[in-house]
């Protein structure tokens, strides 16, 4: 997505050899018009498809996936990170998911509530690195018995192993904007 591609080029940062800090448009500060073009363009991809649900995981993929919930015309789903196993009130899936950019561990977490064996569920998120966020985000979705329509990424980081092992379980990926490699620290697409 060319929009997306040109703000990467203009306002990402390279940190630590292999992170892209986006927090002027993303994680931090967010460009609404951006993500609302951004969501205009994932729910492109995915139109026909049956799709029940957005998913995303807190905090950064929430913005961009509300837009695409939006168009698609279904809710948006916000898995949460828990640090603990503390005592839930309510009825939940979990799952555990390593974090690449904090190196901790934590409970992914979905309400059953808000998954049934009915949902076919497309998963948005912000970057696709090791792929361990959306791995775990599938794990939920099939402990419920429902389906999952492929994962629609903003970032992708192409030099790490993510979309290699989404595919190798069948999962569709769409990437937006994808990273080569970082040459100097400079974003190559
Ligand atoms: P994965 O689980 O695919 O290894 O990593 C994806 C998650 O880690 C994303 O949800 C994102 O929050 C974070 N992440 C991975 N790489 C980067 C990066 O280069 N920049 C930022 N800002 N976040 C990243």
């Amino acid at each position: 997505m060319k929009a997306l591609e040109e703000k990467i080029l203009q306002e990402g940062e390279v940190v630590d050899g292999d992170i892209l800090k986006v927090d002027g448009f993303v994680n931090h500060q967010v460009d609404a018009l951006l993500m609302e073009e951004i969501g205009k363009d994932m729910a492109e991809h995915f139109k026909g498809q049956g799709i029940t649900k957005v998913f995303t995981i807190e905090s950064s993929g929430i913005a961009p996936a509300l837009f695409t919930a939006k168009e698609l015309g279904v809710p948006l789903v916000i898995l949460k990170k828990q640090q603990t196993a503390d005592s839930l009130k309510t009825e939940v899936w979990q799952t555990e998911v390593v974090s690449y950019t904090k190196d901790t561990s934590y409970r992914l977490t979905l309400a059953k509530n808000y998954i049934s064996d009915e949902d076919h569920v497309l998963i948005v998120d912000d970057f696709l690195a090791n792929g361990e966020a959306a791995t775990g985000a599938i794990r939920l979705i099939r402990k419920a018995h429902a389906t999952v329509a492929g994962l629609g990424v903003l970032i992708e980081k192409a030099f790490q192993p993510g979309r290699e092992k989404l595919e190798s379980q069948g999962i569709h990926v769409y990437a937006q904007a994808s990273i080569k490699a970082f040459e100097n620290g400079k974003v190559v697409f």
